[in-house]
């Protein structure tokens, strides 16, 4: 049977930016990409709102984040692939009190040389259309709702097509000479000893052990190094060979409705933030639900990521569910934007975020020739490009990562062991 360098299961994002990473950095390498669905790019990939920003706090994040999107940047300039960048922005809207906590963090941004740009209560209340102060409406304040006081728009963010860049990825990673095998699932990763005795039911705890490939459902792929890149779906191909991944599914929804009427097209393809045409992605003060406008389909996408009691749940067709909008999304955004009163959805989707419960960042590490890669926790695609080159560096055993902009990054601030992650303070 043949031995490959390397099998990466998943072909979501992070499996192929992984991929082609390593296969790039080693092109004798004989590297294979399996995935159980049909094409590249199914799973959460393609359920994602598809927004970055470059701006954050913490030293991990801007890393990941910032080097990624200019490496896309690069990919749509240079090397000629359409990725459809739209630096729309992003648009915080804040509360008195929320307001007043982040100012020293957006200070401290500013000082070291990052942009963003301040409106007060009225200046977004005539360009939004907005109603910013609920102090008269019960109903608003009975749920909790903040009061807008000031919006932050970060230029440097906006959205991308996922499809195009996973073509990228999934292109240059079959021009590279690497292989990959699609409507192939793994149902268990391999263990053997590495001096096998030929004993019923090896290995035993006393031998040294390690991971040599995965059985799937089109036979056995055999390799030096078994990379597991599926998303949410980590823990159930890692919890029966006893490996802790940290990482659990959770369920995302997102209802697209049209701008059919005057005030909505008003507010999808405004002009005010920025030269794009559109809507920044808009982020609302409490709860945090969010617009992501959406001009090429003349949409408005709603959201809202629900936490405490959401379920962990790894499910593989996720359905979004009706009642999330109409007694959750539909009531809040209505209150903060009149022009969406009556409006149904005409579409919807959900997906699962892939949760790192240690501290919501990228987990990328080996044990017994098996290497981890994902944990995304909802910023896979403004992330995937760093994390395919920490994993590479990784793969090559190498202390420290070069992402795109020559910027080193220590592998093992990822890893389990010495992990260090800078905790953000510009949060959603
Ligand atoms: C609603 C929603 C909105 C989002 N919005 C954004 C956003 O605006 N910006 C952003 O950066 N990120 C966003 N994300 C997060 C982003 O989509 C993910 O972080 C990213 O797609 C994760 O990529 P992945 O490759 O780890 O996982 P996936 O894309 O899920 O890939 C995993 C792959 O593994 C395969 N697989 C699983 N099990 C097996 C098996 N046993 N055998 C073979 N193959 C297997 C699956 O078929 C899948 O193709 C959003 C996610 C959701 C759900």
């Amino acid at each position: 049977m043949v031995e490959h360098d390397a099998l990466i299961v998943g072909a979501g994002i992070i499996g192929l930016a992984t991929a082609y990473h390593i296969k790039s950095r080693n092109p004798k390498a004989d590297v294979i990409v399996v995935d159980k669905l049909a094409a590249a790019g199914q799973g959460s990939t393609a359920k994602s709102a598809a927004a970055f920003r470059c701006l954050f706090y913490s030293r991990t994040n801007f890393a990941l984040a910032d080097s990624s999107v200019e490496f896309y940047r690069h990919v749509q300039s240079d090397l000629d692939y359409d990725l459809k960048l739209r630096w729309a922005g992003y648009l915080w809207l804040f509360d008195e009190e929320e307001y007043h906590k982040m100012l020293p963090v957006l200070t401290d941004l500013s000082e070291k040389g990052f942009q963003y740009r301040e409106y007060d209560e009225s200046e977004l209340a005539k360009k939004l259309g907005i109603k910013t102060d609920f102090s008269d409406d019960e109903e608003a304040q009975l749920m909790g709702l903040g009061n807008v006081h000031k919006g932050i728009l970060i230029p440097k963010a906006g959205f991308i097509d996922v499809d195009s860049l996973v073509k990228f990825y999934e292109t240059e990673f079959l021009k590279l000479g690497g292989r990959i095998q699609y409507n192939t699932e793994v149902t268990e990763v391999v263990v053997e000893p590495r001096k096998p005795l030929g004993m019923p039911g090896e290995p035993y705890f006393w031998q040294d052990a390690a991971v040599v490939g995965a059985k799937t459902t089109r036979g056995m792929v055999k390799a030096k190094k078994t990379i597991i890149a599926v998303g949410a779906w980590a823990s159930q191909l890692l919890d029966p060979i006893g490996i802790e991944c940290f990482i659990k599914g959770k369920k995302r929804q997102v209802f697209s409705v049209k701008a059919k009427t005057e005030s909505l097209r008003k507010l999808l393809f405004t002009k005010d933030f920025t030269d794009v045409g559109c809507l920044p992605f808009t982020i609302l003060p409490r709860p945090s639900a969010y617009i992501r406008p959406a001009p090429e389909e003349e949409a408005l996408w709603l959201a809202y990521g629900d936490e405490f009691p959401r379920a962990f749940k790894i499910e593989d067709n996720p359905e979004p569910e009706e009642n999330f909008y109409r007694y959750g999304l539909y009531q809040v955004i209505v209150k903060y934007f009149p022009q969406f009163k009556d409006c149904q959805p005409f579409s919807a989707f959900a997906g699962l975020y892939e949760i790192n419960t240690i501290d919501g960042q990228p987990l990328i590490f080996e044990e017994n020739d098996l290497m981890v890669v994902g944990g995304a926790s909802g910023s896979g695609i403004m992330k995937a490009d760093a994390i395919g080159r920490i994993a590479a560096a990784l793969y090559n055993g190498e202390e420290y990562a070069l992402l795109f902009g020559d910027r080193k990054f220590k592998v093992s601030d990822l890893g389990l062991k010495n992990r260090n992650i800078e905790p953000e303070k510009l949060v959603i």
